[in-house]
């Protein structure tokens, strides 16, 4: 993602996809779709509708095609998916989304147990996708994200030279961005910095975005350390709802409410309306019942009086 003006990020919704892929019961069709169209009414402008893998393994995401076709009516949003290989980037490119979205695992032990693939196979899976979107919707972007950059709940440690080799291959491979996940909460705001820096000293502009959880508590530092190192799209899921079902215990995405909050209240500007945002709980509350939904603002309320930007001044 190119560089945005300095006071300006994109917020990028994943609980339609990160969120509904680790909550064990279906969310019925209709009331995503209201949820979707409640989350654009708040303003956000890039959503991840949804997954393109086989029913049988996440039936979650079995209307994904269906997400697409709606989202895809709202003017002005990139719609983005996820797709692990080339048949799930086939469907997503019939199904006509803007903006594929890959994880490539810097973690071989997750990477075998998220996609059953090493990491040069999936580097090879970059490659036939990007190949693929040249050739039938040269429109549309791929964006990698390396998932488990900061650690892995199975390895441990994960070697930060071997991170940026995984970025630099997928760019050669022929992505267009690469950012970087927590898949696992493990990460802290000096780790951040330390690893967008090198991303950006290694791909440039094409460094992607940040994709925090807050499995630990440190998701809205993370994302405030990303944000300083230059980083401009952050990844974030409305309620918190979001995780890995092959990275146990590592559940909370960066809750969207408390994220849009921090920047506006900054003077960032995020484009998204805070009420409205919270009243995107609504249709998501509507559809899974029994979810717990996390966020302090929402539940806290703006300040008295609250004015954009007005601590930042
Ligand atoms: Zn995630």
């Amino acid at each position: 993602m190119p560089i945005s003006p300095e006071n300006h990020v994109l917020i990028s919704e994943v609980g339609p996809r990160d969120g509904l892929q680790s909550v064990p019961r279906t969310m019925a069709t209709a009331h995503k779709l209201r949820w979707i169209t409640a989350l654009y009414d708040a303003g956000l402008r890039e959503i991840e509708v949804g997954s393109f893998v086989p029913a049988s393994y996440l039936p979650q995401m079995a209307d994904t095609a269906e997400m697409v076709k709606h989202a895809t009516t709202l003017p002005g949003l990139t719609v983005m998916a996820l797709v692990p290989n080339r048949r799930g980037a086939q469907r997503a490119l019939e199904a006509g989304v803007h903006k594929l979205s890959l994880p490539v695992s810097a973690s071989a032990a997750h990477s075998l147990a998220n996609v059953r693939k090493t990491r040069e196979e999936m580097i090879e899976e970059v490659r036939a996708i990007a190949a693929l979107r040249r050739h039938l919707a040269p429109d549309v972007g791929v964006e990698v994200g390396i998932s488990t950059a900061f650690g892995c709940t199975l390895q441990g440690h994960v070697p930060e030279d071997e991170v940026m080799w995984l970025a630099e291959q997928c760019m050669e491979a022929g992505a267009d961005e690469a950012g970087l996940s927590d898949t696992a909460g493990y990460a802290n705001p000096a780790q951040v910095r330390r690893l967008f820096r090198r991303l950006r000293a290694e791909i440039g502009n094409k460094a992607g975005a940040a994709h925090m959880h807050n499995t630990r508590g440190l998701g809205l530092a993370n994302c405030l350390a990303a944000y300083e190192e230059g980083v401009r799209t952050f990844d974030a899921s409305l309620g918190g709802l979001g995780g890995c079902p092959y990275a146990p215990g590592a559940s909370g995405n960066v809750v969207t409410e408390d994220l849009v909050f921090m920047f506006e209240a900054m003077g960032v500007n995020t484009g998204v309306d805070l009420p409205r945002l919270f009243a995107a709980r609504v249709p998501l509350h509507a559809g899974l019942p029994d979810e717990p939904l996390y966020g302090m603002t929402p539940e806290a309320g703006l300040p008295k009086n609250f004015v954009r930007g007005s601590q930042h001044a």
